[in-house]
């Protein structure tokens, strides 16, 4: 048993708790850590969602297949969270209604709509609608064969913002948030966690603390089997999921979840007004996770299932983007990779007198809160005064007193009548009620500095290298935004060139 807050330490400093991962998991776990008293430390390889926690299909959802095997005990939890982030967090995560079209491959129409009731009582609903049954008509988009289906409710969200916002809260709450830190070994001694960290200029320094989570996604098993030495407590299955995106693929504001005939769910979802994107795929993966990428035989896959079900037929060259991760699922043997447990398993190892290790296996981005109280309620017997869980109410940096984003984005152009409408809702969109610090001191457009395109301006820029931890181009094209998608390659350019002579590499400074 020990007391919070031991900085004076003149060997090296010691945290209470050391996070390894920037991804949903690890940083749920350090905001949630340090709002509740702790000292917390986390590191991220490379950049805040690098991996799992970008290439996802940006749900906040039930999951309404998980249903299927029986998933309840996640199912519910899932649902409940939809109101949850809704409200922490009303510019990155948005009501989303799921059209599913009925054809004669799937279920019984009877059985469908039992699925979509215990979906719509399972978690508490208050905000969003509930599920209806649908005939299309001639407007319809889908194929003319396919005249019934069904209509329910799910959230989108912008993940790699998701992850940067617990970031900031963790910081806000007093946690050292590195970037471009790999912690390459760690060792317990005396009741403490002696843990070494590489900064990606090769220069190395050492932290202590009383407790390691290892949120290390995809690398978990790697990290504790390579990193500290031991043998993993679970297997991980690496299911392997890709998504691509073409311009907008229908009108309208509703998603669509297709079911092919091999049982397996495609996503058509639209995205940022003008594209859809469409995914996933479920495949076992081999190889190293930070290369994954589409597969010939994936891209295949998902343009039939689309075509399968729209009038519109796409091909090969209308894809825009694409995009994969890897699924870190704790194994459970299952032989279909779609079947494999999307439930999560958290790991504590500690032995009396020894510091713990608590390994996070699996999980969704819609559950990181709940797994991130899970996993404070498994530390908590090692933390004396650790106060309650208090992240259900507390909005996410640029959630706070954001009524509407109408209201927002009007308040936005009456204040900055030459602000570019569209910057204005892209800015809302992102920033939320933050978006008042990024123009803080701005009073014309040239106060927004030089316009690299697209409406990205260097004080955007200069605002995500200072609050966000950006550092690279793509850091800010595809997660901090999305604007690697309207940017030209000399755009791309511009700011690669920008970030170099303004923003060089600063290692993350450290009093160790
Ligand atoms: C295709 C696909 C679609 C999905 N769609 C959805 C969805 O719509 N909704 C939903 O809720 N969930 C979805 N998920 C699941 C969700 O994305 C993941 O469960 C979640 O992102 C996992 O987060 P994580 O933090 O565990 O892993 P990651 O995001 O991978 O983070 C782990 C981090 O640890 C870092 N790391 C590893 N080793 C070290 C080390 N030694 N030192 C420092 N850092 C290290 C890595 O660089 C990485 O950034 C999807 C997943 C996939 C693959």
């Amino acid at each position: 048993m020990r007391s919070n807050h031991n900085h004076n330490n003149s060997l090296a400093e010691v945290y209470d708790l050391a996070v390894v991962g920037g991804g949903i998991n690890g940083v749920g776990i350090a905001a949630d850590a340090a709002g509740r008293g702790l000292s917390v430390f986390l590191c991220e390889k490379d950049d805040l969602a690098q991996h799992t926690s970008s290439a996802s299909s940006k749900l906040v959802h039930g999951g309404l297949r998980y249903l299927e095997h029986y998933e309840f005990r996640l199912v519910r939890e899932a649902l409940a969270e939809r109101e949850v982030l809704l409200a922490k967090a009303p510019h990155i995560v948005k009501p989303l209604r799921f059209i599913l079209p009925h054809q004669p491959h799937l279920r019984p129409a009877w059985m469908i709509r039992a699925g979509l009731f215990l979906y719509d009582h399972l978690g508490k609903r208050e905000k969003l609608a509930g599920s209806r049954s649908l005939r299309f008509g001639a407007g319809s988009p889908l194929k003319a064969e396919i005249s019934r289906g069904f209509e329910y409710s799910d959230c989108a969200v912008d993940d790699a913002r998701l992850v940067v916002l617990n970031a900031m809260t963790a910081r806000e709450r007093g946690a050292h948030v590195h970037t471009r830190t790999r912690c390459v070994s760690a060792r317990r001694s005396k009741g403490l966690w002696h843990i070494n960290l590489e900064r990606t200029d090769g220069s190395l320094y050492s932290i202590r603390a009383h407790a390691l989570v290892n949120a290390a996604g995809p690398w978990v098993a790697r990290f504790i089997q390579d990193d500290l030495q031991q043998k993993s407590p679970y297997g991980v299955r690496l299911i392997q999921g890709s998504h691509i995106i073409v311009p907008r693929l229908f009108d309208g504001e509703q998603a669509y979840i297709l079911q092919n005939e091999d049982r397996r769910i495609v996503f058509a979802i639209p995205y940022l007004e003008r594209f859809t994107l469409i995914g996933t795929t479920d495949r076992e993966y081999q190889g190293d996770p930070a290369k994954v990428a589409i597969s010939e035989e994936e891209t295949t896959y998902l343009l039939k299932v689309v075509n399968a079900h729209f009038k519109h037929q796409l091909s090969r060259t209308d894809i825009l983007h694409s995009f994969a991760g890897v699924r870190p699922l704790c194994d459970d043997e299952s032989d279909d990779p779609s079947a494999v447990t999307r439930d999560y398993t958290l790991s504590l190892s500690a032995c009396p007198g020894e510091a713990p290790l608590l390994s996070v296996f699996g999980g969704k981005l819609t559950t990181y809160r709940r797994l991130a109280e899970s996993a404070l309620a498994q530390l908590a017997p090692h933390f004396q005064n650790l106060q309650p869980s208090w992240t259900a109410s507390a909005p996410l940096p640029g959630g706070e007193q954001l009524e509407s984003l109408s209201a927002l984005i009007e308040a936005l152009c009456e204040s900055f009548g030459w602000l570019p409408t569209q910057v204005a809702r892209r800015w809302a969109n992102t920033y939320g009620s933050r978006v008042w610090r990024l123009l803080d001191g701005v009073h014309e457009l040239s106060d927004l500095g030089e316009h690299l395109g697209a409406g990205l301006y260097t004080r955007e820029v200069d605002y995500l290298c200072r609050e966000e931890w950006a550092m690279e181009a793509a850091d800010i094209l595809w997660r901090r935004t999305k604007l690697g998608l309207f940017m030209t390659p000399g755009q791309q350019a511009k700011l690669r060139d920008y970030l170099k002579s303004e923003h060089p590499h600063q290692p993350n400074e450290h009093a160790a």
